[in-house]
């Protein structure tokens, strides 16, 4: 088990960020990245210098494990992104932040992205009064989400909710914590994108 913990840790040590994948033990002082900033393995205090392609991929891998994807899904995203009008990388930050998984863990029902997409799969959550259980679902401007009531009790999500409380919403969607319901507002731009992020350098990997 606790192999699989500091897997999850190591991703962030190798991105050299906080990835935010551990729920509360991101903000404590437990976080591998606060003790140990430099990245894992026998070598990793040695200080390369990466250059053109490694700085772009770096940047798309720290994107695609901070939103908990892979890369065929990373992918799908990026080409819908290409197929709408304005500036790519925008479109892309956009249509992640709407991922269904994104909005549950913004809203405060879940501890991170990670619990946030089990709970989804296991089918506790509805979107406009219809069963939602894919995490990727990408959600629209006035889509409303609810908690469905009988999964409230058992599943603990009072407890995650509760312990949520003080969390800062985002201004694009409003929670309803007594009903266990998000409504979407309107949709996110790129100022609402709270991760240090240069998604140009996505746009080029994916362009060559
Ligand atoms: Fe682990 Fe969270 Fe810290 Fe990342 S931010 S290293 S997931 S505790």
């Amino acid at each position: 088990m606790s192999t699989s913990h500091n897997a999850v840790c190591r991703r962030c040590r190798v991105e050299k960020t906080k990835l935010f994948l551990k729920g509360d033990k991101c903000l404590s002082s437990k976080c591998p990245v606060e003790r140990r900033s430099y990245a894992p393995g026998q070598h990793g205090r040695i200080r390369r210098r990466i250059l053109g392609y490694g700085i772009q991929l770096r940047e798309k891998q720290k994107l695609k494990r901070y939103y908990g994807m892979t890369e065929k899904q990373f992918r799908l995203f990026f080409t819908r992104a290409e197929s709408q009008k304005g500036v790519t990388g925008e479109n892309l930050l956009g249509l992640l932040e709407r991922r269904l998984d994104n909005v549950v863990f913004l809203a405060g029902f879940a501890h991170s992205r990670a619990q946030a997409r089990l709970l989804i799969a296991h089918g506790h959550f509805q979107v406009n009064e219809r069963k939602a259980s894919v995490p990727s679902y990408v959600v629209g401007r006035e889509d409303v989400i609810v908690f469905r009531d009988q999964s409230a009790k058992r599943s603990g999500l009072r407890d995650v909710v509760d312990a949520h409380k003080a969390k800062t919403i985002p201004g694009w969607m409003e929670v309803d914590r007594e009903n266990l319901t998000v409504r979407i507002m309107s949709l996110p731009t790129r100022a609402d994108v709270t991760m240090p992020v240069e998604e140009h350098l996505v746009v080029e990997l994916y362009s060559k």
